[in-house]
């Protein structure tokens, strides 16, 4: 038969007529001789196809190959059915107009009675809607791969009833310190990465409950360290799979504390400075206030030394104008202490004091201070007993601790009534010196106690004593400078003890 003419079905039997007939009407049909030439194209290959039945009929497949397949494709193809094998596959044709279509193919070798293939029934369905549905959504699946790879931020995607990760990002796989992405897909466990396990728990209930979840959590990295994120959760509707995208704001957090520290530091300085300011110009008024009460009566009594003295010379009263000399010198020498004082608690204050550490025998020292106040001591008709233990080398500044000692017993002396008796102890225990003063005057209030070391501060029962304030400053400013500290105990009407203690021995570098 020539391969060019039409099959003639006349000759089959009714019931194969029939399988022919439905077979038609369900699907493209083609018959080929065994070189592949068509010899029978149904309506439906021609409608698919575009071509007419006379334009397929003699042609091979080529007519309508769309190139899409290889060469190894149809290679394989032919080789199958010319062994006398049935080939099935999916081929991707096109139609005269140039349209694509795609068509599940199924190819029956006729076989003569030698097993050889003499014909070829081709069987196909036109499959091409779900060919574009699977391709269309290739490309999104790879669009949404593209997007979620190539994100710079964490990305997790969660089964939710496993609480496994199903996919994750390199960011995610970094933000957690893994090793790959295979890596923490198999060993994630999320509730070891979150600092406080029950805050997943938490998490989880909102989740479930809302579909979504946005908060800020401390979570815990492989190695255990520490980082602070920013949480985005997002469920399906299914409720089965979650996508969560995580912001590592440990550095915004640390900035934002190291912020809030300064300014409450800068707040702080501030009010310190401004406190200062406010005791300073306290301190100024007060000391205004203080020389013209302080002042006052030396000046005035220099004044009237002065006219009396007029007066006297005159007379030629000499033994009276030497009494007002006295008088005039006395007034000056006070005011001279009171202008020493504060100008020595000014250089303190301003670090411009220089002293030298020395090595010398305490209770020597101590025992010639003593005597240094003797004079005042005798005119309050008081005694000073003074006793020693431990060892008697110390090295440290004999000047400042000298100033220390003639402050704190003028005051013993001054704060006490006539033939009160004063004691000083001193020991040296290791490193350590101790002296303590103690006598057995008005003492101090115990509301006054308080204030006791704030300049120009004067317990009440001291109104009527001679005194400025300024002398318990300068010591307690002295001590710190000999690195020790001064404290004290007293009782209103009974008595006070100063008890003073810093190191055997200042180091020169240390100040
Ligand atoms: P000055 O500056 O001349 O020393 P002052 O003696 O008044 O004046 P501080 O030596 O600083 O000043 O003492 C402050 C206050 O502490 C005194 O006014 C007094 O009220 C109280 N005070 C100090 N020492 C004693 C003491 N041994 N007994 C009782 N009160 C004391
Ligand atoms: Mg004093």
């Amino acid at each position: 038969m020539n391969s060019q003419e039409k099959i003639d079905f006349k000759a089959l039997t009714k019931d194969v007529f029939d399988y022919k007939t439905a077979m038609d009407a369900a699907d493209i049909v083609a018959i080929t001789d065994e070189k592949g030439i068509i010899q029978y194209a149904n309506d439906n290959f021609c409608k698919i196809s575009k071509y007419s039945e006379e334009e397929l009929i003699g042609q091979n497949h080529h007519i309508i190959n769309s190139g899409f397949h290889s060469k190894d494709f149809f290679k394989q193809l032919w080789k199958t059915i010319s062994n006398g094998k049935i080939w099935k596959g999916e081929i991707k044709n096109k139609a005269k107009d140039g349209t694509i279509y795609w068509v599940d193919t199924t190819i029956f070798p006729f076989l003569n009675e030698k097993g050889k293939p003499y014909k070829y029934l081709a069987i196909r369905s036109d499959i091409t809607e779900r060919k574009q549905s699977i391709e269309a959504l290739k490309k999104s699946e790879e669009r949404y791969r593209a997007i979620f790879s190539n994100a710079l931020v964490p990305i997790f995607t969660m089964d939710v009833a496993t609480s496994k990760i199903t996919e994750v990002n390199t960011p995610g796989v970094k933000l957690f310190g893994y090793e790959s992405k295979e890596d923490l897909i198999k060993n994630f466990d999320p509730k070891d990465h979150y600092l406080h396990p029950n805050e997943r728990e938490k998490n989880m209930i909102i989740i479930m409950e809302h579909g979504e979840l946005r908060n800020i959590q401390h979570m815990k990295r492989k190695d255990g360290s520490l980082f602070w994120c920013s949480v985005f959760v997002k469920l399906n509707e299914e409720k089965t799979i979650s996508q969560t995208i995580l912001l590592d704001i440990t550095s915004q957090i640390a900035f934002q504390e190291e912020l809030e520290a300064k300014v409450a530091e800068r707040t702080l300085e501030l009010s310190e400075s401004l406190k200062r300011e406010k005791e300073l110009n306290e301190a100024k008024s007060n000391f205004v206030g203080m020389a013209s009460h302080e002042f006052r009566t030396p000046l005035s009594t220099i004044l009237s030394s002065i006219s009396l003295m007029k007066n006297y010379a005159e007379k030629g009263q000499q033994e009276l104008i030497t009494k007002h000399i006295d008088r005039i010198t006395g007034s000056v020498n006070h005011l001279n202490a009171i202008l020493n004082d504060f100008f020595t608690l000014e250089k303190l204050r301003k670090g411009f004091v220089d002293f030298e550490v020395n090595q010398f025998s305490l209770p020597d020292f101590i025992s010639e201070t003593i005597s240094e106040v003797d004079a005042l001591v005798k005119i309050n008709e008081q005694s000073i007993h003074y006793s020693h233990t431990g060892e008697s080398y110390i090295n440290q500044s004999s000047k400042i601790l000298k100033n220390v000692l003639l402050n704190l017993l003028s005051n013993a002396s001054k704060y006490s009534e006539h033939g009160k008796e004063i004691q000083i102890e001193s020991q040296v225990i290791d490193t350590l010196v101790t002296i303590s003063i103690l006598d057995h005057g008005i003492g101090i209030p115990f509301k006054d106690q308080k204030k006791l070391f704030t300049e120009f501060y004067r317990a009440s029962n001291a109104k009527n004593i001679q005194g400025t304030g300024l002398g318990l400053t300068i010591v307690k400013n002295y001590i710190a400078l000999l690195e020790g500290s001064i404290s004290f105990t007293s009782k209103e009407g009974k008595g006070t003890v100063f008890t003073l203690s810093f190191p055997r021995y200042l180091s020169e570098d240390s100040w």
